[in-house]
């Protein structure tokens, strides 16, 4: 067998009462879904500020890192609705290295799925505890979405997962928003589909039961930037990319048609210091276009407690700085929020 059995994991009901989640947080999360649904549909014109590091490697940097944006959030509440990303499932471009703190609870360790899970629902809730904040993950593995569907105000869909048809059924039948990513190619039809996918109702096999979703009306585009055969990164930020996808819309019959730009990845060339003049540029076209502002309703940035990015396995560790994709350092981040907060 080249499957070898290791153990039963405890489901999803099971985990839920072993790492339950407090009564502050059910509320927190009542309240920012319901706050974050308008933004979607347009009751609202806050604009959304997804940020945190491209891997949520460690708990005590987590909770640091969403303290400190718990401070900012208080200051832009007029403007900006703040969602710390809290990502615990990596996916990896040759499937090699750190898959995120539900494989590797210890980055340097082996994989323990079953200490994973438990270390991955104990660092989201202690950090929305710790900050008021309700996080953001992607949903690598749909099936892993009932471990964590009692707190995550925000799922997204990887530029590697977005064309794949139990991605796409599962975020039907989600009831918080889901951003589409742009898959690597480029092609924004293929988002756009996923995202027809994932707004209507489907009926399918999910987690060894027969199920029949809703459909999602918050599932919408995120654009990421792209890859061509060469392997160069091909930005999709710019204004004549944001009318492309306004166009894209136009075609379709979806609802709450919407963009979040991730600032980082293909769009940055993972020069992640250029993601403050990005996100500027972006602010800019909404702007200089009502069309574009009601477009895009929020930013995805990668940023953590101190800039850039190290390897792990080398015997010294910088707390806080990113184990996967570089990013932004903290104080450079307050800077940016406090000048998406003056543009939005
Ligand atoms: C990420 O958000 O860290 C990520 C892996 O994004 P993408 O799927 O766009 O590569
Ligand atoms: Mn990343």
């Amino acid at each position: 067998m080249s499957f070898q059995f290791i153990k039963a994991l405890p489901s999803p009901e099971q985990m839920k009462a072993l790492v339950p989640v407090p009564e502050s947080v059910r509320k927190a999360k009542e309240e920012r879904d319901a706050m974050i649904r308008k933004v979607f549909t347009g009751e609202s014109d806050k604009f959304l500020v997804i940020i945190g590091p491209c891997s949520a490697d460690n708990e005590d940097a987590v909770l640091d890192y969403v303290t400190r944006l718990a401070g900012v959030q208080e200051k832009v509440q007029d403007k900006l609705i703040l969602v710390p990303r809290i990502y615990t499932n990596k996916p990896r471009t040759t499937g090699m290295g750190y898959k995120g703190i539900v494989h590797q609870p210890d980055p340097e360790g082996k994989p323990d799925l079953e200490a994973g899970l438990i270390a991955m629902r104990k660092m989201h809730i202690h950090a929305i505890e710790a900050s008021g904040l309700t996080s953001a993950d992607e949903m690598l593995y749909p099936a892993n979405w009932s471990y964590v569907s009692d707190f995550l105000s925000y799922v997204a869909i990887g530029a590697r997962s977005v064309e794949n048809q139990q991605h796409r059924l599962t975020v039907s039948g989600l009831d918080i928003p889901a951003g589409m990513k742009n898959p690597t190619s480029g092609d924004l039809s293929v988002m756009i589909n996923s995202i027809i996918a994932a707004q209507h109702s489907h009926t399918f096999i999910y987690r060894s039961s027969e199920y029949r979703t809703t459909g999602n009306p918050l599932a919408h585009a995120v654009l990421r930037g792209a890859t061509n055969k060469h392997g160069n990164n091909i930005p999709n930020y710019h204004y004549e990319d944001l009318e492309l996808l306004l166009a894209k819309y136009a075609e379709t019959t979806l609802v709450n048609p919407a963009a979040i730009v991730d600032t980082n990845h293909s769009n940055s060339d993972k020069q992640f210091d250029q993601q403050p003049r990005i996100a500027r540029e972006i602010m800019h076209s909404r702007i200089y276009d009502p069309r574009v502002h009601n477009l895009v309703k929020g930013l995805m940035i990668e940023s953590y407690l101190v800039e850039g990015c190290q390897k792990i396995g080398t015997g010294t560790h910088v707390y806080g700085k990113s184990i996967t994709d570089p990013c932004l350092g903290w104080e450079d981040s307050e800077k940016l929020i406090d000048e998406i907060a003056e543009l939005a």
